[in-house]
């Protein structure tokens, strides 16, 4: 089904970051699987406008969709090159308001973005080392988050689930070369769905990030295909916040 295409699985790729990484990767010649967990026909509609893509759903948080997702997606194409861990939601909790996180929200977060990102590569390891070849090792890029850097962020949980995302992308590109490269990104403020109500924040960004505003999805697609392109770097975490992490 591939052709001579490289096949990329995007996580949560309907909607702001993960969508501009599907169209920047497309336009770079691959073909890519969007994933999300609910909205099928927005979905089929962006694999309508791109070539070689196709839509799968799962929800990320049960353990048999995730299973499900990395099998029919090979099924699809056949072969896998790289895995865009994106697929997140944030929860806005006070810092100093404890009992507010509850340990629901700490199992959720920690699910999505800390256990689910793992299972995706440990599925997908067969298939990324059997697409590897040294002039295009395959990658994993793990979309964390500038509060996984620094103590800040929507919440404490969201935060140190990001952070512990950073660990882990750390931890496997210690295990996984040469064949699989893995990198982060951390953003800063993205104007996406997922910060459209964040005005406050919005303005803080305006006023006080170097780069003078938040970014755009197209800022962090530009640096992931940076990191997917690369034939040598695995390991790191690329802060794209606009400076904001100097201030
Ligand atoms: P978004 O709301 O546009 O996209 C989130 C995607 O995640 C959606 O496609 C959704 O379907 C998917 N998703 C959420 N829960 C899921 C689940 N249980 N199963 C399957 N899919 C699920 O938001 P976005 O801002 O583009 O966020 C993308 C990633 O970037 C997230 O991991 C987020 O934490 C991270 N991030 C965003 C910002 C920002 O300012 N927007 C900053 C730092 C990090």
């Amino acid at each position: 089904m591939t052709g001579n295409s490289r096949i990329a699985l995007v996580t949560g790729a309907t909607s702001g970051i993960g969508l501009a990484i599907a169209q920047r990767l497309t336009q770079a010649g691959y073909w890519v699987a969007l994933h999300s967990r609910a909205s099928s026909a927005v979905g089929l509609q962006a694999a309508a406008t791109l070539a070689g893509a196709h839509y799968f759903q799962a929800d990320l948080l049960e353990d048999g969709e995730r299973r499900d997702l990395i099998n029919q997606v090979y099924t699809h194409y056949g072969r896998l090159d790289v895995l865009v861990n994106n697929a997140g939601e944030s929860s806005v909790i006070p810092h100093d308001d404890l009992l507010a996180a509850t340990p629901d929200i700490w199992h959720h977060l920690c699910e999505l973005h800390v256990v689910a990102p793992w299972q995706l590569v440990a599925l997908s390891e067969p298939y990324l080392r059997a697409a590897s070849t040294a002039e295009h090792p395959a990658s994993v890029l793990n979309i964390s988050s500038h509060a996984g850097v620094r103590p800040k962020g929507a919440s404490i949980p969201y935060a140190a689930s990001k952070a512990a995302l950073i660990h882990v992308t750390r931890l496997l590109a210690k295990t996984l070369g040469p064949d699989i490269r893995v990198n982060a990104i951390a953003p800063g403020l993205v104007d996406t769905p997922l910060t459209e109500s964040w005005d406050e924040i919005r303005e803080r960004w305006a006023q006080e990030s170097p780069m003078g505003r938040s970014a755009s999805p197209t800022d962090i697609a530009d640096v992931a295909w940076m990191l997917t392109d690369s034939r040598y770097l695995t390991g790191e975490v690329v802060v794209v916040d606009g400076g904001m992490n100097l201030r």
